[in-house]
């Protein structure tokens, strides 16, 4: 019944999937920007590789925050991709844990000859004022620059993005692609093509009227279903699934793309005569955007591993918003980020610590001072700490919470207010104090205290310790008896 070539399976060159024409791309099969390793070069010829470059920006639009979120290394870069995000006319970078204001609204040149001071959010600033300086007339000449540390008090808000037509015709795209890269005959049937030429379309073809919403709807679709239940838990931490359902009696072909094992999708790719042939295995893959290289196994797959038809029980998009099942698939994953937010603090402080170099070295300044910087480039957690406190619903009595209300405000003092610039840096120093005698009492796990105290109870109970005491002695001595 069916027209193409068997024998082509031991051809060495492939066509394209597309246009038959060769296909010598090379492409990833999942997106080398999102931690995709593997290659394949028997898929598309370039021109369609190059068109579907589309859907792979799409893809790495809707998942660069979570990418950066979990440091996700594009393939043969060296370093992870920032999130790049704008909020209130500034411009931040995002990467793991760390959020960098990089640009934000530049002052205005000088009118007239004199010495001023100016302030940048960020040397790239700086660097782009002076860069695009007019130069009319007057010269511009640095006398002096000085780097402030700059606190923030308001959380940043980012939006996660995902989602709509061109989203779905990019999961559609990279289901395809799956497709081809498992079974190559079956990504090559007659009975394909239309389906096929839905999403060349829209890539080829320029307006967005000729987007077919009504077809889409019919073959893509948002899938709010726990993904361990359908797929099977993914062996990886931040792993993506792809499953490939072939039900050899019907002969329908469906696949479900699921990233982060939060974002899930199910596409219908119809009942096709050759997947009747018993030949095809469902298959499921799990990847590994962490992965070193593809040889380091950047996926794994298990066969026969989804049960029953993937198109069965699907959770629709507004059922899955409506229980509340959308918020909690998508928190799952920001629970697993946080946690490995920790690990990856630990260690940090860990390297920073050198404990036996410290506990070696009988100089007490130097401690003191090692301290007295060590807790200093991580005040910005303190500053959390301290918002934390205000925004917890603490069993404390309602003065505390005036007291700090009044001293959380913005201000001039690398953004904060005088008051609670001095609170943090008081705060370092008693942090520092405690590392020091916790140090000197022979205790070895550091690390462990110095966490707990920049992210754990043992600094929220410092925080609240201090000002309770400066409470009791404001009441001791009351200026107006
Ligand atoms: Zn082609």
């Amino acid at each position: 019944m069916s027209t193409f070539s068997r024998n082509s399976m031991n051809v060495k060159t492939r066509t394209c999937i597309i246009c038959k024409k060769t296909a010598k791309s090379a492409e990833h099969v999942f997106p080398a920007a999102l931690g995709g390793r593997r290659t394949n070069n028997r898929i598309y010829c370039g021109i369609h590789n190059n068109k579907f470059g589309t859907y792979v920006a799409e893809l790495e639009r809707n998942l660069g925050l979570m990418n950066a979120l979990v440091k996700i290394r594009p393939d043969r870069k060296d370093v992870p991709k920032s999130f790049m995000f704008e909020s209130k006319e500034e411009t931040f970078s995002l990467l793991g844990s760390d959020i960098d204001l990089i640009s934000g609204v530049l002052p205005d040149y000088p009118a007239e000859a004199g010495e001023f001071n100016y302030q940048f959010v960020s040397t790239q600033d700086r660097e782009k004022w002076f860069k695009d300086y007019p130069n009319d007339g007057l010269e511009i000449e640095v006398k002096s620059v000085r780097e402030d540390k700059e606190y923030y008090t308001d959380p940043i808000p980012i939006q996660l993005h995902f989602g709509g037509p061109k989203t779905m015709y990019a999961v559609i795209y990279l289901a395809l692609t799956f497709i081809a890269d498992n079974y190559p005959d079956l990504a090559r049937i007659r009975t394909l093509i239309k389906f096929k030429q839905n999403i060349v379309r829209q890539v080829l073809w320029k307006k967005a009227k000729k987007l077919n919403n009504d077809w889409l709807s019919s073959v893509a679709f948002w899938d709010g279903r726990d993904t361990d239940l359908v797929v099977g838990k993914s062996p990886f931490e931040f792993g993506h699934t792809i499953a490939i359902s072939i039900n050899s009696e019907t002969g329908q072909v469906s696949c479900y793309v699921s990233f982060f094992s939060c974002l899930n999708f199910v596409i219908d790719f119809g009942c096709h005569e050759l997947a009747k042939s018993g030949e095809f295995q469902s298959k499921t893959i799990f990847i590994n955007p962490e992965a070193d290289s593809a040889k380091g196994g950047s996926d794994k797959q298990v066969f026969e591993s989804v049960s029953g038809d993937i198109l069965d029980g699907i959770i629709d998009l507004e059922t899955m918003i409506a229980d509340g099942n959308a918020q909690k698939l998508v928190e799952n994953f920001f629970e697993k980020v946080s946690a490995k937010k920790e690990v990856s603090l630990r260690a940090d402080i860990r390297d920073k610590l050198s404990v036996a170099d410290l506990a070696s070295n009988k100089s007490h300044r130097y401690i003191i001072e090692f301290f007295s910087s060590f807790f200093d480039e991580y005040s910005q957690s303190i500053v959390n700490q301290t918002i934390k406190l205000r925004n917890a619903n603490n069993n404390v009595p309602s003065i505390f919470d005036d007291f700090l209300n009044v001293l959380i405000e913005k201000g001039d003092h690398s953004g904060l207010s005088r008051n609670f610039y001095d609170f943090v840096k008081s705060m370092e120093f008693l942090f520092a104090t405690v590392a020091i005698g916790y140090l000197l009492s022979g205790k070895k796990d550091l690390d462990y205290l110095v966490y707990d105290l920049l992210y754990g109870w043992r600094g929220k109970e410092l925080i609240i310790l201090t000002i309770r005491d400066s409470l009791l002695i404001l009441n001791a001595n009351p200026q107006h008896p």
